[in-house]
């Protein structure tokens, strides 16, 4: 997983803050989110991440998604 990073960006994994009985996760267990440490946005796959317009890391992505991001049309 880590060489899906890109070696200049900063991500966080996303730990439960919350008891088992609120989100599934015991405190302090990672829920597999990935949070940008630029912008604060998070999601599930680091690829989806909503990054604000104005982050430094938005256009830091995987090889794989920027693949496919160049292939579609507009
Ligand atoms: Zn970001």
């Amino acid at each position: 997983m880590r060489d899906a990073l890109a070696p200049d960006t900063e991500y966080e994994v996303i730990r439960s803050e919350t008891s088992v009985d609120i989100d599934g996760f015991r405190k302090g267990e990672p829920t597999g989110e990935i949070e940008c440490c630029c912008c604060g946005r998070s999601a599930m796959n680091i690829d989806e991440i909503p990054h604000r317009k104005d982050c430094n890391q938005r256009w830091a992505k995987t090889d794989y998604w920027r693949d496919r991001f160049l292939e579609q049309p507009d």
